[in-house]
């Protein structure tokens, strides 16, 4: 039996196992309550929206009856993307909001991530509180004649292409002129409901694949090259310019080049930093284990990497803290202030047909002037003792980082070791210029350990 988890980036589960219409509503009523303790001053409203999820509706449903039960009123999106809801809690001035959705989970799970009213999750250290309030039961229902009232908004979807659309350095009329073919996949998630949109705003011949957001989804739903077999045909037979894929709930973005290979999630953030770095000058912020290919891109135009733990929030609490112009994830996942402060792939996308356009090269062209690294990834059993205590005796002498779990930096290498948040394992990162280096640093790691 699936066990409910709860964590900084929210709650998850199995539908009908661990998260069910009974948990989800307590803990909607807890959030609406909670944030309507910590925003006094704001308009009493939590924004809902939900990926495409065939739960997603059920759920969607208890998650309104314990806001409004609160005495909170609910502003329901219906199925957006996970950046649409961020968005609109910024810009209608919500108090908060819930979205619905398992991200790139298989089908079977569903989970609750909660925004805070400046449109960004929960700050850890608040989330924390959020979980330990859940813990007590500590929120009463509203009087009957307090209770919040259900108002529908389909307008968020477009509100959210018009922001992008405005981003002062996207020079529209160019990329209209440039008519891309570009071929989509949206694995049936919310994606289908706004990047088609946004793309023929662009001017775009847009092909298809995975639009209709039903829940069933085409292939597995992460948005990694083995996954991706169908676009990269699709992009190869049409001979479409570009191919964007993306995760369910669209945070994600995975590009496929002109002849149909799918460069890799880490290239996403990294030809969006090439882009935005050009306009709009500040430091990157991306997480520990993000490419090193970042430094370069940061030296070529005088600004510095700032790295983070692990965690969309983390590196998005500090894009904010610093002003930072462009930051993100290696998981494909580009954060772009100018919309907001989130992952956002639909964002994305505009950013990576701005860069060709303004560059005049294919994208593969433009993926091949970015400094080769390469990644390689294991996993260990997380019981063995003081894993992190041996990992950093074994290389003291070296540039250490214990800012979430350990990572050791070389000149042009690194190999990170750390806890994962979501299965009892130890995820061993490192990057290297060749393949071999790589494989020998979490040879080394495993070495310092002894297994
Ligand atoms: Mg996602």
């Amino acid at each position: 039996m699936n066990k409910l988890m709860k964590s900084v980036s929210g709650i998850r589960g199995v539908f009908g196992e661990s998260i069910t219409p009974e948990n989800i509503t307590k803990f909607a009523a807890q959030f609406a309550y909670f944030q309507k303790n910590r925003h006094t001053e704001k308009n009493q409203k939590i924004i809902v929206g939900r990926d495409s999820r065939t739960t997603g509706d059920a759920l969607a449903h208890a998650v309104m009856a314990g806001i409004l039960s609160v005495g909170l009123d609910v502003i329901y999106l219906g199925i957006v993307s996970t950046p649409t809801v961020l968005l609109t809690v910024k810009e209608l001035e919500a108090i908060g909001g819930i979205v619905i959705t398992a991200s790139h989970n298989p089908a079977e799970w569903n989970a609750m991530k909660f925004v805070d009213q400046n449109g960004m999750f929960l700050f850890p250290e608040i989330m924390n509180n959020f979980l330990c309030e859940c813990e007590k039961n500590n929120y009463s229902y509203a009087n009957w004649d307090a209770i919040g009232s259900r108002y529908d908004y389909f307008d968020a979807t477009w509100m959210h292409i018009q922001k992008i659309l405005s981003i002062p350095y996207l020079n529209l009329e160019d990329i209209r002129n440039k008519n891309y073919k570009v071929v989509i996949d949206s694995v049936n998630g919310a994606g289908g409901v706004i990047s088609p949109t946004l793309l023929r705003e662009l001017g775009c011949d847009v092909i298809e694949i995975n639009s209709e957001p039903t829940g069933y989804f085409a292939h597995p739903p992460e948005p990694l090259a083995k996954n991706l077999e169908q676009i990269c045909l699709e992009v190869k037979k049409n001979k479409a310019d570009i191919g964007f894929a993306t995760d369910p709930d669209v945070d994600r973005l995975v590009i496929v080049d002109e002849s149909g290979c799918c460069i890799g999630e880490e290239y996403s953030l990294l030809l969006a930093e090439k882009f935005v770095l050009k306009h709009k000058k500040g430091d990157i912020v991306t997480n520990l284990s993000s490419s090193i290919a970042s430094d370069d891109i940061a030296s070529e135009y005088g600004v510095k990497v700032v790295r983070t733990a692990i965690g969309e929030i983390h590196v998005g609490k500090m894009m904010l803290e610093i002003d930072s112009p462009i930051g993100g994830e290696g998981n494909g996942g580009i954060i772009c202030p100018e919309v907001n402060y989130t992952r956002d792939a639909v964002t994305g996308m505009a950013l990576i047909l701005g860069y060709i356009t303004e560059r005049g090269l294919k994208i593969s062209e433009l993926v091949n002037e970015i400094p080769k690294y390469f990644i390689a990834k294991d996993k260990i059993d997380a019981d063995i003792e003081n894993i992190f205590e041996k990992v950093v005796d074994y290389f003291k002498e070296e540039k250490i980082d214990c800012t979430d779990g350990v990572k050791i930096s070389f000149k042009k290498a690194w190999v990170h070791i750390r806890k994962s948040g979501t299965e009892p394992i130890i995820r061993i990162y490192a990057e290297a210029e060749t393949q071999t280096e790589a494989y020998n640093l979490i040879d080394k790691v495993k070495d310092a350990i002894k297994i």
